[in-house]
């Protein structure tokens, strides 16, 4: 138990590449473990691989971690008191631990390296929060492929320490006291139990999280899409929606609750309910999550993550009010599935361009082109530029003409915004504004 009994545990990446599914998914449940109880969520860099870790993968992880909104409490860029928070700058913790199993005796010297002696006939038991009960002997945690019990090496010749001796050593020393990380860890800790158990420290509580399979049920990897969680981004997935959606993953509020926010989950989160059958990643799944978010999320929010989806489409947005383009959003409702898609369906708010590359009017008959004239005439000078009275009047017309609805109401959809489909016409009407409007019905020869 840390000194005051409260939660704390770790994220422990290695700076080796960016925050992929995997590891942000991790990270989310230390972190909601972590707050669900006002205890210490540490981020402890595992940079022992000298070769392939990178300052530049130790600031994307970071950055991916803040996009996400998972903060933490200590860690190698704020500090804290169980500083440093680099393994890399640890070096001589490890060395000093591996002198003690040397000179107690369960520990050995094989050229530079050192080699922890695997013991025989220790009855391991694996509480795991999630898996339940593991038990396992001592001899069957470490094995060589023929079936002889394995000795562990615990500094490498480089005098480097080993992941599985260095993360024993950190998780003490922070007083980390849950260990929480993917099932693919979990054939390492009963070597790690070992460990702990020759340096006669207490074992943190383990908890290992479902496996990630793509929805082929093969392990998740880069053939099943975007890896790393700044392509989601990319592709128009809200932070909001990406952390609720990891979530997901292996846990739900109960209740038939699948839409929450990072509060609601860190207030109901128990990592006993969390399931161990693998969770599938499911792209549809996601896009469902992301447009519940864009459904409840704030215009204003909204406006500033959808501007530089439309600067990217080559779009004008901020020649318009900030009020406007929250309305145009706002009438857009819950069209789009992705942030991309959204700016994509409403690119005729921002700027007529391309409508025009959508739209030419070439199947407007003659005879419709004088209907549609005589129409929007009347059309353009009604007094109150208001969706209720644009209806009002076109039902109006038709029936006095003998024309349908669709008649004039397509055209209109297809002048003003290049799409069949978009939100109720006269409420994009209303919103361009007449001057708008005029202009667009001109360029298609709708109006004199
Ligand atoms: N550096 C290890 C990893 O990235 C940490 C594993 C652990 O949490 O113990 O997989």
């Amino acid at each position: 138990m840390s000194k005051d009994g409260k939660v704390r545990v770790r994220f422990a990446p290695s700076p080796t590449g960016a925050l992929h599914i995997g590891g942000a998914h991790t990270a989310l449940f230390n972190w909601l473990w972590a707050r669900r109880s006002g205890g210490t969520f540490i981020l402890r860099i595992e940079d022992t691989d000298a070769l392939r870790s990178t300052a530049e993968y130790e600031d994307t992880i970071m950055a991916g971690l803040k996009w996400l909104g998972l903060d933490w409490d200590e860690g190698p860029d704020i500090g804290g008191e169980a500083g440093p928070y680099r393994q890399s700058e640890r070096m001589d913790l490890y060395r000093k631990y591996a002198d003690q199993l040397l000179e107690s005796g369960l520990a050995y010297r094989e050229d530079d390296a050192v080699i922890f002696k695997t013991p025989v006939g220790v009855n391991l038991v694996l509480d795991d929060a999630i898996y339940g009960e593991i038990k396992i002997q001592s001899e069957k945690a470490s094995m060589s492929p023929d079936g002889s019990v394995k000795d562990i090496v615990i500094i490498k010749r480089d005098g480097m320490p080993t992941y599985n001796f260095a993360v024993v050593v950190d998780d003490h020393e922070m007083d980390i006291n849950w260990v929480i990380r993917g099932e693919d860890h979990i054939s390492n800790t009963p070597k790690q139990m070992l460990i702990y158990r020759a340096l006669e420290w207490e074992t943190p509580n383990f908890a290992h999280l479902p496996m990630i399979l793509g929805k082929d049920k093969k392990k998740l990897s880069k053939r099943h899409g975007a890896t790393s969680v700044f392509e989601y981004n990319d592709m128009g997935y809200l932070p909001d929606s990406v952390f609720n959606f990891l979530a997901l993953l292996g846990w739900a509020p109960g209740g038939g609750v699948e839409i929450f926010d990072r509060g609601t989950a860190a207030k109901s989160f128990e990592l006993s309910k969390v399931i161990k059958k693998p969770a599938v990643f499911d792209m549809d799944k996601l896009n469902f999550v992301n447009q519940e978010h864009l459904k409840i999320m704030d215009p204003a929010i909204k406006k500033k993550i959808v501007e530089p989806f439309w600067a990217e489409l080559g779009l004008h947005p901020e020649k318009h009010s900030e009020q406007y383009l929250m309305d145009a959003l706002t009438l857009m409702g819950a069209r789009g599935r992705t942030t991309n898609e959204l700016a994509m369906f409403s690119d005729y708010f921002v700027d007529f361009s391309p409508v025009k590359e959508r739209y030419d009017a070439s199947e407007i008959s003659p005879e419709q082109r004088d209907t549609l004239k005589k129409f929007f005439a009347l059309f353009m000078s009604i007094p109150k530029w208001k969706s209720q009275e644009m209806e009002a009047f076109a039902r109006n017309w038709c029936e006095t003409n003998g024309a349908s609805l669709k008649e004039i109401a397509l055209p209109l959809r297809w002048a003003l915004t290049g799409r069949k489909v978009s939100p109720g016409v006269f409420e994009v009407a209303q919103l361009l504004g007449p001057d708008e409007c005029r202009l667009r019905l001109k360029h298609f020869n709708f109006l004199d």
